[in-house]
């Protein structure tokens, strides 16, 4: 019988879903993965193969109310960003001498925190001490996220002696109300000052976040925000939607709940805010990533070769990403291993020459086939049976039965289903009906 679609359907979907960063999601990890795991994983890393390196620096100046990051604040006159580096160092000399020798690196993404808390010196003496250890592919990428309350010159300079060729700079809202409700305050100088000094290090890739359904937000400032960051010309855009959760974040508690905008009125924000960007010639990519036609992660849409991971979109795979620093998640082929989320636990770790890992997971065949439809949803809102029946084989017959079943999916090609209904407002919702983990949904943001 030939399946009828209605909006209404997803209606009995949850309203509240992960992510879907990773699958299982994060709060699925357990602490039988240890750091024997992560020395075996990173041990069988096959040889000659393309690694990803992502470095955590958890440092703040102040934090913001809305974050929901692990950060933490400075103490002043401390020495904690010294401190914190060189453990960062030991900790990377250790994963080295633990891989295969021949693997070499083909992306580096600094992110936090702020990275850019580092000193110019503390950024030439970490980034010299990975290119000391590490041979880079032809095609390496460095990325940074950058506050641009938190940057200047002398630091752009040390960066750029690397090579930096993407950024991410944080936006949020330039309004004032409602960075005063957010506890944050950026002016758009400032942001424009941060964007000419990237351009200026000739940064090919420039990508800027921004968040809706704020706390005070109304639709014309909103408008405002984004035609002030459309001015900018970034490369890429990412609108995520603010998720209140104060049970995680705790600093989120300073946020008047009253001043949210209910559910509606967040996705008009956000319905307007897709239109004027995809107006000024954006591409989206899946559900909350917009980018020029010519930037690699659009190129990288039309090649069907954009991958979802814990920076969210991305425009190349790696098998194996390794994670440094505090509360950092390594992603490797048989599983994850997260750091101790503790900035102490995890220097007093390392300090003793183990590594830092305290909890994770180990792939399933299962997980493995749940995750790839999670990802092929999250990504391009459709899941193909024939590619399902090429990497899993037999394996993946009850999946496959799964998707033909169900009643979001429609049937568009031969062996393809897809979305049916607003596919990128309700990605996040169907791809929960493959999460073989899925409880307590209640506790994850809201889906739109
Ligand atoms: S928004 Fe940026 S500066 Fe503010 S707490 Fe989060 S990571 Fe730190």
């Amino acid at each position: 019988m030939e399946k009828k679609f209605t909006s209404a359907k997803t209606k009995s979907l949850p309203s509240r879903v992960p992510r879907y960063t990773s699958y299982p999601p994060a709060n699925h990890f357990k602490g039988s993965i240890t750091n024997c795991q992560t020395q075996f994983w990173l041990q069988t890393v096959p040889k000659k193969s393309e690694i990803s390196l992502y470095i955590h620096i958890p440092f703040c100046r102040s934090l913001c109310w809305f974050c929901a990051c692990r950060t933490q604040g400075l103490a002043k006159r401390s020495n904690a960003l010294g401190e914190y580096l060189k453990i960062l160092k030991q900790e990377i000399d250790m994963i080295r001498k633990t891989l295969p020798m021949d693997v070499t690196v083909n992306s580096l993404h600094l992110g936090g925190g702020t990275p850019t808390i580092l000193s110019e010196d503390q950024i030439t003496d970490l980034l010299s001490h990975i290119k000391n250890r590490f041979q880079f592919t032809k095609k390496f990428q460095f990325s940074v996220e950058i506050d641009p309350t938190e940057i200047d010159q002398p630091r752009m300079n040390a960066l750029k002696k690397f090579k930096i060729n993407r950024a991410s700079v944080g936006v949020q809202d330039f309004n004032p109300t409602v960075q005063q409700s957010i506890g944050r305050t950026q002016t758009f100088e400032q942001t424009k000052h941060c964007f000419d000094m990237l351009r200026k290090a000739k940064v090919a890739s420039i990508n800027v976040d921004f968040l809706y359904g704020l706390p005070t937000q109304k639709k014309d400032g909103f408008v405002k925000t984004i035609r002030s960051i459309l001015d900018l010309n970034p490369d890429r855009i990412a609108m995520y939607g603010y998720a209140h959760v104060p049970w995680i974040a705790r600093r989120q508690i300073m946020i008047n709940h009253q001043d949210l905008p209910k559910e509606n009125d967040r996705k008009a924000l956000m319905e307007a805010g897709r239109d004027i960007i995809m107006t000024h010639g954006y591409l989206p990519i899946g559900i909350d990533h917009f980018a020029t036609p010519k930037d690699p992660l659009a190129l990288a849409e039309n090649a069907k070769l954009v991958c979802r991971n814990f920076q969210g979109y991305n425009d190349h795979h790696s098998d194996n990403i390794i994670g440094v620093g505090a509360s950092a998640i390594s992603h490797f082929t048989h599983g994850y291993a997260q750091n101790a989320v503790s900035t102490r636990e995890y220097m007093e770790r390392i300090s003793k020459n183990e590594f830092a890992t305290t909890r994770g997971h180990a792939f399933t065949l299962d997980d493995k086939i749940c995750g790839h439809v999670v990802e092929q949803l999250m990504c391009y809102f459709e899941v193909s049976l024939q590619d399902l029946e090429r990497r899993f084989g037999k394996a993946a017959a009850d999946t496959c039965q799964k998707i033909s079943a169900d009643p979001n999916l429609q049937l568009v090609g031969d062996s393809t289903y897809r979305i049916a209904a607003e596919p990128h407002l309700n990605a996040r919702r169907v791809a929960s009906c493959f999460d073989e983990y899925k409880t307590n949904f209640k506790a994850h943001s809201m889906a739109i």
